[in-house]
């Protein structure tokens, strides 16, 4: 059974988001006009207003802008101290996410992050988590 987590927000595009994670694939919604990565999701591109967009694969790839440490509990399944980063992904988004296998202490601005998957599980389904730790040799 996978680790239970806090019940996601889900709308049509978490809802395609989330159905990637499921093939572990970490695919952003992109402007079929002018290429432009839109995330979060939306309707329309902010760039060039074109409705037109598919959900094209990322690299995985990021440099950390920063993060928090949250020393109060918010959620049962993650107890304090808990850190979320911000990346700075290699096709432009910035993606709200967890490290693993990097010390807080160790975490520096602009230091190289590569894409893993965790498990997960809520009252949706089960899906794959898209978290962040140090690139492999
Ligand atoms: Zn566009």
């Amino acid at each position: 059974m996978a680790t239970a987590r806090p019940i996601r927000s889900m709308d049509p595009y978490a809802e395609q988001f989330w159905t990637y994670t499921l093939k572990k694939e970490l695919r952003l919604q992109k402007c079929s006009d002018c290429g432009k990565f839109r995330w979060p999701p939306g309707p329309t591109c902010d760039k060039c207003l074109s409705e037109e967009a598919e959900w094209a694969p990322v690299s995985g790839r990021g440099k950390v802008l920063s993060w928090t440490t949250f020393r109060r509990k918010y959620f049962d399944e993650y107890p304090a101290p808990h850190t979320t980063i911000v990346l700075e992904l290699d096709e432009g988004p910035l993606f709200v996410s967890y490290p693993v296998d990097v010390a807080v202490e160790d975490l520096r601005e602009s230091m190289v992050l590569s894409l893993r998957w965790t498990d997960g599980q809520d009252k949706f389904g089960e899906y794959n988590l898209p978290v962040f730790g140090p690139p492999s040799a």
